[in-house]
């Protein structure tokens, strides 16, 4: 089992939004006549949410953002001139703090982020629209990055079918294929963190993991919502397989 820790106190977003208790009053939603009670439920909640508050404020595009930068602020993954690819990159929150963190809207560290949507531009960052289980998808990351990788983030998920396992190995599946790439491009001494669901399915790629790298840890960000499944598998220290 991979070992687990505490969260540090503060973040450095300075996002405020930590813990999880909402700011200000809580928003409710009346009963639309053709909105479903599950899309009332989603909006209260995004309403009364205070990562998708501050998420705004900070212009991140995302609430997710905040997951990376509470993994970031524990395990201390993104240093300045470091060079990333984040899989799954789609609206753009963990590019976003990549980016701030490389330096790369700076002159410093290269950001890549991929994502088989399209989304806006992001300055610092180059971006890719791509299914990353297509065959020539690694071989045109490669292209782009046109030289090793620090670090390699998959936060990829394909949408929920509402079936837990079916998702769970799915998100299994997207987790490995990203850390098969990960092999082929990682830097020694460099670091993968990608999604999975708590519960068991990513057994082989924890061994592959532990055997790869020098320190792997199990994560669930406070931004992380208690009642999602999903954990990130942190691993640092990047050993090259023996071929
Ligand atoms: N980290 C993102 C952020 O901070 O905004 C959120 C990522 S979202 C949870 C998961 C993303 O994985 C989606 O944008 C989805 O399109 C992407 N995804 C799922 N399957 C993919 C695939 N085969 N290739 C590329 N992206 C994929």
């Amino acid at each position: 089992m991979a070992r687990k820790g505490s969260w540090p106190s503060g973040s450095r977003t300075g996002a405020g939004a930590r813990g999880g208790s909402p700011r200000g009053a809580a928003v409710r939603v009346k009963t639309a006549g053709r909105r479903k009670a599950s899309s009332t439920q989603w909006l209260q909640r995004q309403l009364n949410d205070p990562y998708v508050r501050e998420a705004k404020r900070l212009g991140y595009r995302s609430r997710a953002a905040f997951k990376l930068a509470e993994l970031d602020d524990r395990f201390h993954l993104l240093k300045p001139g470091l060079r990333v690819v984040d899989l799954g990159a789609a609206p753009g929150g963990w590019t976003q703090i990549a980016v701030q963190r490389v330096g790369s809207d700076r002159g410093k560290g290269f950001v890549l982020g991929v994502d088989i949507l399209d989304m806006p531009s992001i300055a610092g960052a180059t971006l890719m629209r791509a299914d990353f289980t297509a065959a020539e998808t690694p071989v045109r990351i490669k292209a782009a990055l046109g030289g090793p990788a620090d670090i390699v983030l998959s936060d990829m998920a394909a949408p929920a079918t509402g079936h837990g396992q079916t998702d769970h190995l799915k998100i299994v599946a997207l987790a490995e294929a990203a850390y098969d790439f990960a092999t082929e491009v990682l830097a020694p001494g460099g670091s993968f963190v990608c999604k999975v669901y708590q519960g068991g399915a990513e057994g082989e790629l924890l061994q592959r993991l532990k055997r790869d790298f020098a320190d792997i840890r199990h994560a669930k960000p406070p931004a992380s919502r208690s009642e999602s499944a999903e954990v990130y598998l942190v691993a640092q220290g990047f050993r090259r397989p023996a071929a």
